[in-house]
């Protein structure tokens, strides 16, 4: 029986294979990582440096594209919490690699949900049925954040820096589909690469809806991230202007 974990490379997905190697040790542990090209560099050093410390086996699947190539060619964003590329990127990419490789009794599939949205856990069990699936994070204690950074500690590696950031969570280099304003803000600040590329589909797919007379759409509720970035940039101005004392004029 091998037990297979969903490696996100952020912390929970972490933890949750520390706690699967120490039940069922290292040699049965599979760790498959669903590679985005759109993870933040420090992403992937964590990736590199955990796998090595844990000693299990990595499957990388690539389909070589990133979330806003997707988007591009599917020329839709989503909506009501539903992304494109996590089925692209992620689900679809998964799902053929177990059913080439394993029936469903040769393993036991895992995901790094926390206590806090445990309410994942039926859907996605409903997702790969006949397959079983399990969250190690929620097996005998409601295990959080500290937990995990204290693992990280004890096995001195630094956590991904999207954490320290500030970013609600470590996917996407801050510029997650799905995100929100907040984060998006941090997106343009830490990963301003990224978020030129998200601000450039967005444009693009625009563009083809002005064409066709539909109304924009806008990734974040009320703005474009053009309309965002220029605002910060205007905001960061009026921050740095020099203001001389002149009480003594
Ligand atoms: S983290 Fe966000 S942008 Fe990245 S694949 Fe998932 S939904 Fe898409």
């Amino acid at each position: 029986m091998k037990h297979i974990i969903f490696y996100s490379t952020g912390l929970s997905s972490f933890f949750a294979t520390h706690l699967l190697i120490q039940k069922y040790g290292k040699e049965n542990v599979i760790a498959v990582f669903a590679d985005t090209m759109f993870e933040d560099e420090d992403n992937y050093r964590f990736l590199k440096e955990s796998i090595e410390i844990f000693d299990v086996k990595l499957i990388t699947l690539c389909v070589g594209k990133n979330p806003y190539d997707v988007v591009k060619k599917k020329k839709y964003f989503g909506g009501a919490g539903v992304a494109p590329c996590s089925g692209e990127l992620k689900v679809k990419p998964s799902k053929t690699y177990v059913l080439e490789n394993y029936q469903p009794h040769e393993c036991k599939l895992y995901f790094g949900i926390e206590w806090s949205e445990q309410e994942r856990i039926e859907k996605i069990r409903n997702n790969w049925f006949p397959y079983e699936v399990d969250s190690p994070l929620l097996w005998d204690n409601y295990y959080t954040r500290p937990d995990f950074l204290n693992l990280c500690e004890t096995l001195h590696i630094s956590p991904p820096r999207m954490y320290a950031l500030g970013f609600s969570h470590a996917n996407c280099g801050g510029c997650c589909l799905k995100s929100g304003k907040k984060n998006w803000i941090k997106g343009l600040k830490f990963s301003p690469e990224k978020y030129e590329i998200a601000m450039a589909t967005e444009e693009y797919l625009n563009n083809d809806r002005k064409s066709k007379g539909k109304k924009p759409y806008t990734i974040i509720r009320n703005i474009s991230l053009k309309n965002l970035k220029e605002k910060q940039e205007l905001q960061q101005q009026s921050d740095n202007d020099v203001v001389f004392c002149s009480c003594f004029d």
